[in-house]
């Protein structure tokens, strides 16, 4: 038996697979441990990255790693409108990542390339993939959930849901129970066709590609995955939670995360702090921000705030707290830019976790059993939050806009009355199937081998 493992391990590592991340945050994580899992499966491992929010070779002394140059100039690289942007990059990177990839192929002294595993808004790559004969294979980085949502807008479309209409906000989305149209992952404020267009080029890249990975697990998501099933003519691998697998991974953080949380974190007592925290993309106005404050700060439990520089539209980063704000507190409170936010959530001094409900933090509090507070901003971050409130009951959401006497009600509800221990029950048991899926026999483990075969097939 241990022969027949050897065989197939030295058989893949004659293997090299391409991964391609979309850079940002939320999506390099994921695809840098997705590498490290593939990695422990036999795989030779290849990076392409570009210049913008560069990745650091030296973290991955396993993997191989090529820059592409994207062009962006300093203007669209900072620009706060992410749409442009991911279609700007999506246009940009088409050339020099096909360039890299025609150096690679015909480079006879590497190990021959099984696929391209490329994130699913990355979708000109499935193009360049075709035109090469190179199967490519799609890392989802969102969940199942919302990505069900995404794959009905022509019909949301159609059936006048989309654009979204302020009249019709609480109206629920007959197809899609229990979301109301306020729940659909819409990015306001930005041009809808170039939305649009980005959307459906991840939709229709992802049905056209060898198979789709997903980081969430099958008995969090079964009906999605059921629905995905049904309307994809494709293998599906939801084998999810990545960083949950017991290997050692580096950090793929772009900012530098500030460990004076975890020292802070000893000092509180068990399940008493609330975690609060946005992501990397996530903006507020001025005003947003003193109610977020106001809302800690009278809620008299310990805060550890991570307010990214940038966090705040037009503030460096926290000009706008009145002075002395922090000293009232008396060492309640600790605010910092970035945190290690794995380390933090598994704290046992941590009882909440207030979340923009981007995929990777949901996942990651699930994964600790960490009840939420949910707020979320755009895109699929208001399909999660949806989930986390509404069907699996772990969280509650924000729905009245940003007061702070009603985070303040909100935060006495999660920490200190019956429902928020209903909810700290309930999610104790959805960390419980997180750990079980990744336990032999377990469903990812079972998904994660069944990738490995189908990625091993793709080129014979
Ligand atoms: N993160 C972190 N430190 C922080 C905040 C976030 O390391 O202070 C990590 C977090 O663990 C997650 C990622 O950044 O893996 C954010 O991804 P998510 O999908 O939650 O949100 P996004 O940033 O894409 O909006």
């Amino acid at each position: 038996m241990e022969n027949q493992i050897d065989t197939q391990m030295q058989r893949r590592k004659g293997r090299r697979l391409v991964l391609f991340p979309l850079p940002f945050q939320g999506h390099i994580n994921p695809m840098l441990l997705l590498a490290t899992i593939l990695h422990s499966k036999g795989f030779s491992i290849t990076i392409i990255h570009t210049n913008f929010n560069s990745l650091n070779p030296s973290h991955y002394p396993n993997f191989t790693f090529h820059s592409i140059p994207e062009g962006l100039l300093e203007s669209e690289a900072s620009s706060s409108d992410l749409v442009a942007l991911i279609k700007l990059l999506n246009i940009k990177c088409t050339d020099p990542f096909r360039d890299c990839m025609d150096k690679l192929l015909s480079d006879a002294s590497e190990e021959p390339i099984s696929c391209l595993i490329s994130d699913s808004l990355f979708y000109f790559t499935q193009a360049v993939a075709e035109n090469l004969k190179l199967p490519r294979v799609v890392l989802r980085t969102g969940g199942l959930s919302s990505f069900v949502v995404f794959a009905a807008f022509p019909l949301l479309r159609e059936r006048g849901y989309l654009p979204i209409h302020d009249s019709q906000l609480e109206e629920l989305v007959a197809e899609l129970p229990p979301l109301k149209v306020k729940d659909l992952p819409v990015i306001s404020s930005v041009d809808s066709d170039s939305y649009y267009e980005i959307v459906a080029g991840m939709v229709n890249g992802s049905k056209a590609s060898s198979g789709i990975i997903w980081n969430s697990f099958e008995e969090l998501e079964q009906s999605e995955l059921n629905t995905l099933r049904q309307e994809f003519p494709i293998p599906i691998f939801p084998i999810g939670p990545f960083h949950k697998y017991h290997l050692t991974s580096s950090s793929s953080s772009l900012l530098a995360q500030d460990q004076s949380s975890i020292s802070w974190l000893d000092k509180q007592a068990p399940k008493s702090v609330i975690y609060a925290s946005f992501g990397s993309l996530a903006a507020l106005s001025e005003a947003q921000f003193l109610e977020i404050a106001w809302g800690l700060a009278n809620s008299n439990q310990p805060f550890l705030w991570v307010v990214r520089p940038g966090l705040v539209r037009g503030s460096e980063w926290l000009e706008p707290l009145p002075s002395g704000f922090l000293e009232t507190l008396n060492g309640r409170a600790h605010i910092i830019k970035w945190a290690p936010q794995l380390e933090v959530l598994a704290h046992p001094a941590v009882g909440a976790f207030w979340t923009h409900n981007g995929w990777n933090s949901t996942l990651e509090s699930i994964c600790e059993g960490v009840p939420m507070i949910c707020m979320p901003f755009f895109a699929d971050q208001k399909v999660n939050a949806k989930y986390v409130s509404q069907i699996w009951k772990v969280g509650l959401q924000l729905e009245n806009g940003l007061d702070r006497l009603e985070i303040e009600r909100y935060i006495k509800r999660l920490m200190v009355e019956k429902e928020g221990e209903e909810l700290r029950d309930r999610i104790s048991k959805l960390k419980e199937k997180a750990k079980f899926c990744l336990e032999q026999g377990g469903s990812s483990l079972q998904n994660l081998d069944s990738l490995v075969s189908h990625i091993s097939k793709l080129d014979s």
